[in-house]
């Protein structure tokens, strides 16, 4: 019944959730609204009023991805106990719903570049040592038993001296994959520490963001950036080393070189694929309307557009182990020119509605084994991921356009993830968040909390304290070790 004469709000409230004040970063309440088939946050600071975010850019969507939301796994053990509630108790505390699949470990604050978009806010701070990296690794195998992937980040963490022995200390301790996020600078010059890190192995997570020099000085400041990227991929494939292209995407900057990214990526013998990144407003940012903010529809909308019918929306499927608005993702069989999206072989969403089909036990072969490929921890390129391909065909029928033995050098994939920032903040999000900061107290903090609520800060702050006090960081979690 409406109240006669009264206007509409002209949007649908959904549903409740916490988030933070960007000012003051208290947590507080937030409505999670629709309108005009788009999603936004609003709430309200008791001192700095109201604020209001575009967190998803196709409101269908967002609604119907919850029967992409796979039930948790929770770690072997918890990190700290639950004091003050969420996001002030990470982590991981009793109340996280997920383990962690992909860990990441910030091994210095310093870097080559001096971006004007940096989530690392990089810069003067601290530097981890090879022992501070060797207890956070041990820590994150009795949490996880064997770890799916650490990721060392930075600063850049191409240039800390011990990188190599920290990549080692990784794969001594059985992770199944271990990847380096870099700018790419050092290693499009450096001969011997390439032949150094190809000797490893691990795959690179390798900043990209388009081809004009227009899109390199916003992001970047670096408007001749393009041939040092360029070079760099070239010698990695040379060196037979994996790449996923990490493209931040900013509005009224780059979301119309999409495509050619897309494209650029498919011909590249050493890229495997993409992770788009719409950007996010945590640590160096440009100005930006939080209104405005570009999202994963909006991404996935350009990309089929411009890739002309090679990918299209409906190929993109939302990723099942963290909350699935947070990524989603594509695979496609490419063969010369050629490029089949899994999507168009099979029924995705016959398997991965966890709603519909939680009580079909026929399914479970076959969701398992594209379980392992939409999941955070996919790396293309690697063995690893080569038997997860080759399981998913398998139980899936799939026979693609190649063999089978081909077919996972052939899958390319093209992920979307779209990192919280303090307007978009939404806690139910970081609550099942599985990606974590693991920090060399024993604190294992997701991703999105660490960037927003403080964590960052604290953790340059805690660091220096100790360098200045002439110690290592020691694991804390001794005296807050949590057994359920
Ligand atoms: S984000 Fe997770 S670990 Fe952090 S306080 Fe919330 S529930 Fe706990
Ligand atoms: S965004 Fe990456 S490359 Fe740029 S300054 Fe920050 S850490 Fe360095
Ligand atoms: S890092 Fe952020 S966007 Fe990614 S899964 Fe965690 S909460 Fe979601």
């Amino acid at each position: 019944m409406t109240i006669q004469g009264a206007p509409s709000s002209g949007e649908v409230f959904y549903e409740l959730t916490r988030s933070i004040c960007p000012e003051c970063r208290r947590s507080i309440d937030a409505k999670i609204l629709l309108r005009d088939n788009q999603v936004y946050l609003r709430k309200r600071c008791p001192e700095h009023g109201l604020f209001e975010a575009r967190i998803y850019g196709d409101a269908e969507a967002y609604v119907s991805a919850g029967r992409f939301n796979k039930p948790g796994t929770v770690p072997l053990q918890h990190s700290t106990a639950i004091n003050h509630g969420c996001p002030a108790d990470c982590g991981l505390c009793l109340d996280h719903a997920q383990h962690i699949c992909v860990g990441i470990i910030e091994v210095n604050t310093a870097c080559n570049m001096d971006c004007p978009l940096c989530f690392a806010n990089a810069g003067a701070g601290f530097s981890l040592t090879l022992a501070e990296v060797e207890g956070i690794l041990d820590h994150l195998v009795e949490t996880e038993g064997q770890p799916e992937v650490v990721q060392f980040s930075g600063g850049e963490p191409t240039i800390h001296p011990q990188l190599l022995s920290m990549i080692e200390a990784a794969q001594a301790r059985n992770v199944r994959h271990v990847m380096i996020n870099t700018n790419g600078k050092r290693l499009a010059s450096d001969d011997e520490f390439l032949a150094e890190i190809a000797a490893l192995g691990p795959s690179l997570y390798f900043q990209f963001d388009g081809f004009e020099p227009g899109t390199c000085e916003a992001l970047r400041g670096e408007p001749d950036l393009l041939p040092v990227k360029l070079r760099a991929l070239d010698r990695l494939a040379e060196a037979g080393l994996s790449v996923i292209l990490v493209p931040a995407i900013e509005r009224g900057v780059n979301l119309h070189e999409v495509g050619r990214i897309v494209e650029f990526g498919l011909a590249h013998p050493a890229v495997r694929g993409i992770n788009f990144q719409p950007a996010f407003h945590s640590g160096r940012h440009l100005t930006h309307d939080p209104l405005e903010r570009i999202t994963i529809p909006d991404v996935i909308q350009s990309i089929a557009e411009q890739t002309h019918g090679q990918f299209l929306s409906t190929d993109f499927i939302p990723v099942p182990c963290c909350f699935p608005t947070c990524n989603s993702v594509s695979y496609a069989f490419v063969s010369g020119s050629e490029v089949l999206p899994i999507a168009r072989l099979i029924d995705m969403e016959q398997y991965l509605d966890y709603i519909a089909n939680r009580v079909l036990p026929d399914k479970e072969e076959v969701r398992g084994a594209l379980e392992r490929l939409w999941s955070s921890a996919a790396v293309p390129g690697t063995p690893a991921f080569g038997e997860d391909v080759l399981q998913a065909c398998t139980a899936c029928g799939i026979t693609g356009p190649q063999d089978l033995g081909s077919a996972a050098d052939n899958l390319f994939m093209i992920m979307l993830q779209d990192f919280l920032d303090p307007w978009t903040f939404t806690q139910k999000n970081v609550m099942k968040c599985c990606k974590a900061v693991l920090l060399p107290d024993g604190r294992q903090i997701p991703f999105c909390a660490y960037n927003t609520v403080g964590y960052r800060e604290q953790a340059r702050t805690q660091i220096a304290a100790w360098r200045r006090a002439g110690r290592e960081g020691q694991m804390r979690f001794n005296l807050q070790r949590v057994h359920k």
